[in-house]
């Protein structure tokens, strides 16, 4: 059976790069009808913090990345490390190193001086020292000297690394806590992981943990490296390229649908097919199919697919998520019509949430603050009889309907022989505040007839008073 996990350290945001590391692993899990395990690796106790846990949560939950197992906690296993560690000391697969950090940093000079690659140099494993009994030391993994790692990565194909190149990785530190390559393959072997997807800055750890499964002569996982992200200028991926945190695009009114989409042609391809159901997604993931080159971010095609879903999402849905918007202006939705039906009106011409919110709040708020440029612009007297007319049309409707209303607009332009061009901006004006509005028949509508006569009346007085 298969097995994925996704393993975020919880030391900052959940990044976009890492969303798509799940993504793929949650994936290829349902794809395979396996298990998607979520796996904290918290044991660098001094950068680890709950609130980072917490963000990673949220963010995983808001994308409908639900896992089947887990969280499971590093630092909640400490004891089957230590079991473990002690297993590989006593058959000889590791030792411990007395070295000080005085020595390690000489040595050091000493080889960047030379060109050569810092690394151990295998001293405490030459010569075993026989130091005080409150010495300080580390653990250290007995990489084998000679030969090669060879492994077949699912995204890149064959690698190679000589042992050579390795040194004596350290397992456990002096105050015994056990590092992230040792506990990983712990972990991995436990859970009977199958599959490790993972960004690519992990493939030079890769190596060194297939080493410590072989010397536990435990099963070991397919390896795949997902290519790098690039910001759209296409060079390394960084905060000046604005918004990299799942929770910030989620702020900046991008639907989890969305990201969703956006994340998984980051690096995976099916055909030139751009928009994918999730079901879709599951039935054509593969990971052999993952790109090796990597992939630049490209926010204007987010915004495309935002708009996308926005428009074909059930409007009950896309509501759902635009009242935690209304909620975040102070909007309180009962004063004003049901958001599903907000959402059809305006879907056309936002490109996201926090678009969507703001051109609505005026459905809701008692009154509307319009422009002093807008009103210069728009107010005129040549509609202040139309406008009177259409008034008292719409108060004389003993219903409320888009019909009606349509009719008395153009009832009232005809009548006074002026333009729509000339009543019309008046009127979207005061009843909505901006230019920017839906189809004046649908706002008036949904607005309501108290709140049109209200806004429509008070322009009225406006109007009267231009000179
Ligand atoms: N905890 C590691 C990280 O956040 C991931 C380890 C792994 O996937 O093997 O980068």
């Amino acid at each position: 059976m298969t097995i994925t996990r996704f393993a975020p350290s919880p030391t900052g945001m959940l990044h976009v790069g890492s969303a798509r590391t799940a993504l793929f692993c949650w994936l290829w899990a349902k794809r395979q009808k396996g298990t998607f395990i979520l796996r904290i690796e918290d044991t660098d106790r001094e950068r680890s913090t709950d609130e980072a846990v917490e963000v990673i949560i949220e963010g995983l939950k808001w994308l409908e990345l639900n896992w089947d197992e887990g969280p499971i906690f590093q630092t909640h296993r400490f004891d089957r490390y230590k079991a473990v560690l002690k297993e590989l000391m006593a058959n000889d697969h590791a030792y411990k190193c007395y070295c000080t950090k005085e020595r390690l940093e000489a040595l050091r000079e000493q080889q960047i001086e030379a060109k050569e690659k810092p690394r151990y140099d295998g001293y405490c494993r030459k010569f075993p020292a026989q130091p005080h009994a409150d010495t300080p030391y580390v653990v250290r993994f007995k990489t084998p000297e000679e030969g090669s790692i060879v492994f077949e990565d699912l995204v890149r194909g064959r690698i190679e690394i000589q042992n050579s190149e390795l040194d004596d990785l350290i397992l456990a530190r002096s105050d015994g806590t056990p590092t992230y390559n040792f506990t990983v393959v712990i972990d991995d072997w436990d859970m009977k992981v199958t599959h490790v997807l993972r960004g690519d800055d992990h493939i030079n750890n890769t190596p060194r943990q297939i080493h410590i499964f072989k010397a536990l002569n435990a099963p070991m996982p397919a390896y795949g490296h997902m290519p790098m992200l690039l910001g759209p200028d296409g060079k390394r991926l960084s905060k000046r390229h604005g918004a990299v945190s799942v929770l910030q695009y989620r702020d900046e009114g991008i639907l989890p649908k969305a990201l969703i989409n956006y994340l998984v042609r980051l690096g995976w391809s099916h055909g030139d097919q751009e928009i994918f159901t999730t079901a879709e997604m599951i039935e054509h993931f593969d990971v052999h199919n993952i790109n090796v080159a990597p992939t630049a971010l490209n926010p204007e095609k987010l915004l495309w697919l935002n708009q996308h879903y926005m428009k074909t999402e059930p409007e009950v849905e896309v509501a759902k998520q635009l009242a935690w918007f209304m909620a975040k202006l102070g909007i309180d939705l009962t004063k004003g019509p049901d958001l599903a039906q907000v959402v059809i009106a305006q879907r056309e011409r936002c490109k996201t949430l926090v678009e969507m919110a703001e051109k609505s709040r005026f459905f809701f708020e008692d009154e509307v603050v319009i422009d002093g440029d807008l009103t210069k612009k728009h107010f005129n007297r040549e509609a202040v009889p139309a406008l009177s007319d259409f008034i008292q049309a719409l108060e004389a409707f003993p219903a409320w309907d888009k019909e009606v209303i349509h009719d008395a607009l153009k009832a009232a332009v005809d009548k006074h022989g002026i333009k729509l061009g000339v009543l019309a901006p008046v009127v979207r004006l005061a009843a909505s505040g901006t230019m920017a509005s839906p189809p004046i028949d649908m706002m008036l509508w949904l607005l309501g007839k108290e709140k049109t006569v209200a806004r429509l009346s008070d322009a009225l007085a406006q109007l009267k008073e231009l000179a």
